[in-house]
């Protein structure tokens, strides 16, 4: 079992690009506000050596073989180093990734997992469609078997990172004619293929981190399929399973506490600028820290678990909340200042409303929490046993 002290020493033995975390680290969380692609790929090549950034893979595909203690010990101390803003790699590390080792193939893995875990490729996630957000087993995008390859017509939309990633997890309608969830099929799009057209989109904080994708007659071989064929919903789950998780933990970097201190940045920094004057600031800037600090350890303790289950939903829940607890309470502690758009924190306050509809909104992992941790009834699901070819033609 390893000890803190020795994973700390490991770390430190990274060097310049995973410093230690000081009282004047700062670096954007999720990507807001930045298009930094050198931090963590610098971060990623130096920590595949000995696996430290995805510790419970395997050895030969950039990991560790960690155990869950282990891992919860390596991720506990790692809050202590400056690890960077990972958001351009996260569908790899935290979805494309997990997925694969659930679902790939070994050839699969052997090709794509090593680059994920050092940072060389990036990935992106085309799940939602015009038609097709939080109904995603309505999507249209088809896939049509040809010989030995795949052929690719349609659209997927707020696809992030997509002008970045070199593969794409794309989730396709094999069959129209079963019901929506029989009918799709997972598969893995080389981005920069004939026929896969990405065209980025201006988010409302300035971002243009995610895009439309546009696929005309792209082809791929059959062998980059990831399950079988009609499998892709229970493949979907497993990525927005392994999404929420990830959402709702850490590993995403820019995130952490200083060795030792007992009361994070954000809040010491509100309170040097005198925002605790106001009592009732005061509370909510508490209520925020305790929540944040439960929050951590239920993560630590579902890290635990091998798989993610629908528990992730509460933990994005709560990591929702947090960053809108800290965006919101800092903006108002700003006063007038607060109301430029270049004054501290705004682009946090203005990415905050996203964070409640990516990775899938706060209502439906509400939906999720009700029906399959507390066991309430579910909703009506009109369409769910017709061809989906069927519903589709306003037969529901
Ligand atoms: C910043 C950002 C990044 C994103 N990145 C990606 C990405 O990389 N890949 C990708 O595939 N997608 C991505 N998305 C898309 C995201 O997953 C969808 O926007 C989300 O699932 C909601 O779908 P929708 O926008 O179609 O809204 P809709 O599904 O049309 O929902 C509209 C409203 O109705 C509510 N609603 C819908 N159905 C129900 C229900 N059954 N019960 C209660 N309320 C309901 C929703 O909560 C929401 O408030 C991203 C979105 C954002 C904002």
């Amino acid at each position: 079992m390893l000890a803190d002290d020795e994973v700390r020493a490991a770390l430190d033995a990274i060097g310049d690009a995973l410093p230690r975390r000081t009282e004047n680290t700062r670096m954007s969380t999720m990507g807001a506000g930045s298009d930094d692609l050198e931090a963590g790929r610098r971060y990623l090549a130096a920590a595949v050596a000995e696996g430290w950034a995805v510790p419970t893979w395997p050895k030969r595909h950039g990991g560790r073989d960690a155990d869950p203690a282990d891992a919860r010990t390596i991720g506990r101390v790692l809050r202590e180093f400056a690890v960077p803003d990972l958001y351009p790699y996260m569908i790899g590390l935290g979805m494309a990734g997990p997925t694969l080792l659930q679902w790939g193939t070994d050839a699969q893995r052997d090709l794509w997992l090593r680059g994920i875990a050092n940072g060389s490729e990036i990935w992106c996630q085309m799940f939602s469609e015009p038609e097709a957000g939080s109904d995603l087993a309505n999507l249209g995008l088809r896939a049509v078997a040809d010989g030995d390859e795949w052929v690719l017509e349609g659209q997927k939309v707020w696809t992030s990172r997509a002008m970045w990633a070199r593969w794409g997890l794309l989730l396709a309608r094999t069959d129209p004619d079963v019901p929506k969830h029989a009918g799709l099929t997972m598969f893995a799009v080389d981005m920069v293929a004939p026929g896969v057209d990405v065209r980025p989109l201006v988010q409302m904080n300035g971002d243009k981190h995610f895009s439309e994708v546009f696929l005309a007659d792209a082809r791929l071989p059959d062998t980059w399929r990831i399950g079988a064929v009609g499998d892709g919903w229970k493949v979907a789950m497993t990525v927005l399973a392994h999404e929420r998780a990830s959402a709702g933990g850490e590993r995403g970097g820019g995130e952490g506490k200083v060795r030792g201190a007992r009361v994070p940045t954000w809040l010491r920094e509100l309170r040097d600028a005198g925002a605790f004057s106001d009592v009732v600031r005061r509370d909510r800037a508490m209520r925020i820290h305790a929540a944040d600090l439960a929050g951590n350890w239920t993560s630590d303790r579902a890290a635990a678990s091998k798989e993610p289950g629908p528990a992730g939903s509460g933990a994005k829940l709560r990591k929702v909340a947090s960053y809108k607890g800290h965006a919101y309470t800092a903006k108002d502690a700003r006063g007038a200042e607060g109301m430029l758009d270049d004054s501290d924190g705004h682009i946090d306050f203005i990415t905050a409303p996203s964070m409640s509809i990516r990775g899938g909104s706060d209502e439906i992992q509400r939906n999720i929490l009700g029906e399959r941790v507390l066991g309430l009834p579910g909703e009506p699901r009109v369409d769910r046993d017709i061809p989906w070819s069927q519903a589709r033609k306003g037969v529901i």
